[in-house]
């Protein structure tokens, strides 16, 4: 059994907000600590906010947003393809903090930070998505149009492990679309929005534009109250998200939050098994299985279960778990509590009958022995009754169902809470296009593990994966971040004269 070892050192530093376009020390004298999970230590600490450092970032949004949305599109499309320039030059630079703080392999943080960078591409066309509609003549004399105009203030609450991506699902689209943004990133790791902001900065967007408010549920608390905060995008576990969408609401905001996870990949037997076996390693275990589009659970349709298995476990070996500075495959976990937390899960299959395949309890990492490592761990015969099964473990653990058909296999992924991303491997056409059409999940993959879709369409889950009805990037984020107008509109003259207190008709 696993215990925690998180070793606390002298803090050097306390991360800062980012107000006003400079760094803002906190004086809350509240903080929370940062690890580097590789090494196990406490390597600075982070600041959390109180309500005097709630307003002050708001209220910086709050004055300079009739500046940013006044400025034409141009410009403010200008200063997004600076932004996505330096990103692109400099993201080497993010992808170590982003590794120093979350611990994933460093190519799994540039992978992430490409992933954003799409959607600040996207954003750099948003004069095309912003284009309204225009009818001439609806009624005599009398033209409709319309057009999207930015909310003001709003705010972005996200979760550890993507610290760079999954901001950058949102705020290059507010921005551009002449919104302020206030962020405020995970206390597990702050820096990388830290970095953002400073490239920001440096990318030439007017100071309070985009501020980073560092904090816990004070800080989202704050946000979620605050009458100067129009909008609300957040993403995290099923029961905060669902907290913050019902809180948000209930003070009037516009709210999408995005919740937990708990993805399936049936397995059809005419599948190719090889591909089949390294997509479920890569999406299992990828980021040491904390990505909310990991597969968590292979849905092996008899009689392919035993081979299938028995192909993981042998490519499973070939996996280095290690410090993801070190060029490994995959790296910790989060935090030591976090590891300890996901380890249990092992206990609980063997508890419940399942059969402990690979335990990642004995992993030998190629990294300092107080990292938080857990190695890749599969358990077959998983009962669905079991919390290995019904829960959302988000670690390296992959569950093997057996189920004797496509349509078991289809009711049991129906049948579960979340309905974030689901994937079907196999040959035949028939089965893919069915399974696409009776699946009630957000997010299909045919063939393809983690089915995230590119900026130009829209990210988000089903059922308890996504709380409000407007998903991440592509044309819904555009909606998100703009209220619609609708202008009718008459040139007179003096052939318009006339009293009539009807309704007006159209003739
Ligand atoms: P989390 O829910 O613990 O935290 C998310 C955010 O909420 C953080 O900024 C945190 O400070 C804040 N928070 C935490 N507790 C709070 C509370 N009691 N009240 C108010 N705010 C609170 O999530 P996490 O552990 O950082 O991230 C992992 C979770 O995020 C997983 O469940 C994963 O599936 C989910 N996730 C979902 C998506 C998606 O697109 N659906 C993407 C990434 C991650």
């Amino acid at each position: 059994m696993t215990t925690t070892n998180e070793v606390t050192a002298a803090p050097h530093w306390v991360v800062p907000h980012w107000i006003d376009g400079a760094e803002y020390p906190s004086t809350s004298g509240r903080t929370a600590p940062v690890y580097d999970p590789a090494l196990g230590v406490e390597t600075k600490r982070v600041a959390l906010a109180d309500k005097a450092e709630i307003d002050a970032a708001v209220a910086s949004a709050k004055a300079a947003f009739p500046g940013w949305s006044d400025l034409s599109l141009a410009r403010r499309q200008a200063v997004v393809f600076k932004f996505r320039e330096l990103l692109d030059a400099r993201k080497g630079e993010l992808a170590e903090i982003i590794t120093s703080e979350h611990g994933k392999v460093l190519s799994d943080a540039l992978g992430e930070i490409s992933r954003g960078q799409e959607v600040v591409e996207f954003a750099t066309g948003l004069a095309h998505h912003l284009k309204g509609e225009f009818s001439e003549q609806v009624s005599t004399g009398i033209d409709v149009y319309s057009t999207r105009q930015p909310l003001g203030v709003v705010g972005i609450i996200s979760p550890f492990n993507f610290p760079a991506m999954v901001p950058a699902w949102f705020f290059p689209i507010a921005i551009a679309a002449g919104n302020t943004v206030v962020l405020k990133p995970s206390e597990k790791d702050p820096s990388a929005a830290l970095w953002l902001a400073g490239l920001w900065k440096d990318a030439g967007l007017p100071d309070g534009v985009f501020t980073v408010l560092n904090g816990d549920k004070e800080a989202v608390d704050g946000l979620l109250e605050h009458p100067d905060v129009q909008a609300i995008s957040f993403v995290g576990s099923t029961p905060i998200a669902r907290y913050v969408y019902e809180t948000g609401t209930r003070h009037g905001k516009r709210v999408q939050a995005l919740g937990g996870a708990k993805n399936h990949m049936l397995v059809l037997p005419d599948a190719d098994l090889d591909l089949t076996a390294d997509s479920a390693i890569n999406a299992g275990f990828g980021s040491a299985g904390e990505r909310c589009m990991a597969i968590s659970v292979v849905v092996a349709v008899e009689p392919v279960a035993d081979e299938l298995v028995s192909r993981i476990v042998d490519k499973m070996k070939t996996l280095r778990i290690g410090d993801g500075r070190r060029g490994c495959d995959m790296g910790p976990l989060v935090t030591g509590q976090h590891r300890d937390k996901v380890a249990s899960y092992i206990d609980i299959a063997a508890q419940d009958g399942a059969t402990v395949v690979v335990d990642g309890r004995d992993v030998r990492a190629d990294g300092d022995a107080n990292g938080f490592w857990l190695g890749p761990s599969l358990i077959d015969n998983v009962p669905t009754t079991s919390r290995v099964y019904t829960e959302e473990i988000f670690g390296p653990v992959l569950s093997v169902v057996r189920v004797p058909s496509y349509e078991a296999g289809v009711e049991l992924i129906n049948s579960g809470a979340f309905g974030n991303g689901t994937a079907i491997f196999t040959n035949d056409g028939g089965a893919a296009r069915r399974f696409q059409k009776d699946i009630q999940v957000g997010m299909i993959g045919i063939n393809v593990p983690i089915p995230v879709p590119v900026a130009t369409f829209s990210f988000g889950g089903w059922r308890d994966s996504l709380f409000g009805d407007t998903k991440a990037h592509g044309a819904e984020g555009v909606k998100f971040f703009t209220r619609l107008k609708a202008i009718t509109s008459r040139w007179l003259d003096p052939s318009h004269g006339g009293i009539n207190l009807g309704f007006p008709e159209n003739d």
